[in-house]
């Protein structure tokens, strides 16, 4: 069932000329069409297929067009396509319900938002509101959304020319091989971290601080795995203080690090969680907040201020509660985890021990970085044209990849099968390892 409507060269030309893209200067794109998919394919107009390993933006946990996720949108359209936030309805609270199974003990509400960035935002409000205090710590190396307070917290490029939201403060997190902290093993890193943070919030004004907020393993930033005792240390510095702890799985969590919540592997429970992204994998626009039971009841006599139009839509929360139910039905999570420790990490660690080019890789689940650096000594990064050529020469081998700063991200479906992640690994490995030669 392909749609062959247009072609390639005309859908491209028609998008050029009137949609205004993301994160770009508009006059050098040229972006790839996408005109249908299925599982982890994607195709052109012209029926050229990719294997998705980018997950479009790290979302597509489920796989591409999954049939129970579009039906149940497609029954949900047709019973009721559209609810003010005020009303009760039984798909939303359904969906909140699925949401709160695999949560951890202790959580008791969803509020629902429109994706990823507003579910920090009001996470963050609702940190304020409960402590009474205005400042937000979170690491330079994460992102956090574009929306006012969001795109403050976030701690890359995109942060600077967005910054008008008070209250932000920032620290280096773990990152051992760039480290900040001179750290020679994944214990100093931690240890050292968590004592820049505990200073900073001292330097700050520990009754200053509403709220840390901080990927559980940071995506965008280059998906650093905390090392052992990081997250419990800071949640230990967060009870010490009365901060709030927000863990933020809108990239890590429903499947893509292997686990319901990617904070699920390491030994910490946060106050509130925010999610989008694998929730329903993104075939309708939504996130949201995760509430622990004493911040929920904070709002049971006292007014939340804060709202949308699009709070629990019945058509993402259908959406939510077929994608909950059929990842449930299909040992999803479990096939990513798998495919993590069986196919992926082996296969990666074989490659950085054979390419001159292959600094470090890292990950879990579908959840994989490979640093590109120019030098194996130095770890220089390598030239953003390389990046760019490698880039490229997966495209022209059926391979769609997701390219950050210096790496290439290893992030197909979380439904991918052994067979197909196989066959992309070879074709990245292949690719990589002519530039390696090149270098
Ligand atoms: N948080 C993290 C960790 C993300 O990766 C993203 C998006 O990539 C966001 C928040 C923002 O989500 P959205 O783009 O849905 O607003």
């Amino acid at each position: 069932t392909l749609l062959l409507s247009s072609s390639n060269a005309e859908i491209s030309e028609r998008d050029r000329r009137s949609v205004f893209h993301s994160w770009s200067a508009q006059g050098s794109l040229d972006p790839l069409p996408i005109a249908g998919g299925a599982g982890v394919e994607v195709w052109d107009a012209e029926g050229r297929r990719y294997l998705d390993f980018s997950s479009q933006l790290v979302n597509v946990n489920i796989g591409h067009q999954h049939p129970k996720v579009v039906e149940a949108i497609r029954t949900q359209a047709e019973q009721l396509a559209t609810v003010a936030p005020a009303h009760a309805n039984a798909t939303r609270a359904r969906a909140a319900e699925l949401i709160l199974e695999r949560a951890p003990e202790g959580f008791a509400k969803v509020f629902f938002t429109n994706g990823g960035a507003d579910a920090n935002e009001n996470a963050i409000r609702l940190a304020r509101l409960t402590t009474g205090r205005e400042k937000v710590i979170s690491h330079y190396r994460s992102y956090h959304g574009n929306t006012g307070a969001a795109i403050s917290a976030t701690g890359d490029w995109r942060r600077i020319p967005n910054e008008y939201a008070r209250g932000h403060v920032h620290v280096f997190g773990p990152y051992l091989y760039r480290s900040e902290f001179w750290a020679q093993s994944p214990q100093e890193e931690s240890a050292r971290a968590l004592r820049h943070l505990e200073r900073t919030i001292q330097a700050e004004g520990a009754d200053s601080v509403a709220a840390i907020l901080l990927e559980s393993i940071p995506g965008t930033a280059g998906i650093l795995v905390p090392p052992p005792g990081y997250l419990a240390g800071v949640r230990a510095i967060a009870d010490r203080h009365g901060i709030v702890l927000i863990l933020d799985e809108v990239m890590a969590g429903f499947g893509r690090a292997g686990e319901w919540f990617a904070f699920d592997a390491f030994d910490v429970r946060p106050d509130l969680i925010t999610f989008a992204k694998g929730v329903n994998s993104g075939y309708v626009p939504v996130g949201g907040v995760i509430i622990s039971a004493p911040i929920a009841a904070a709002f049971d006599e006292r007014v939340f201020p804060g709202g949308l139009t699009y709070s629990g839509h019945p058509l993402a929360a259908a959406s939510i509660v077929a994608t909950l139910e059929a990842m449930a039905e299909e040992g999803v999570v479990e096939n990513a985890r798998a495919i993590g420790e069986t196919v992926i990490g082996p296969r990666l660690r074989e490659l950085a021990g054979s390419s001159p080019i292959v600094g470090e890789v890292r990950g879990r689940g579908v959840f994989w970085a490979v640093e590109l650096v120019a030098d194996r000594e130095t770890r220089d990064p390598i030239a953003g044209s390389v990046v760019a050529a490698i880039k490229s020469d997966l495209l022209s081998r059926g391979v769609l990849g997701f390219t950050a700063e210096n790496r290439l991200h290893i992030v197909p479906p979380a439904v991918i099968g052994e067979a197909d992640a196989a066959r992309g690994l070879e074709i990245i490995a292949e690719v990589i390892d002519r530039h390696g030669r090149k270098a």
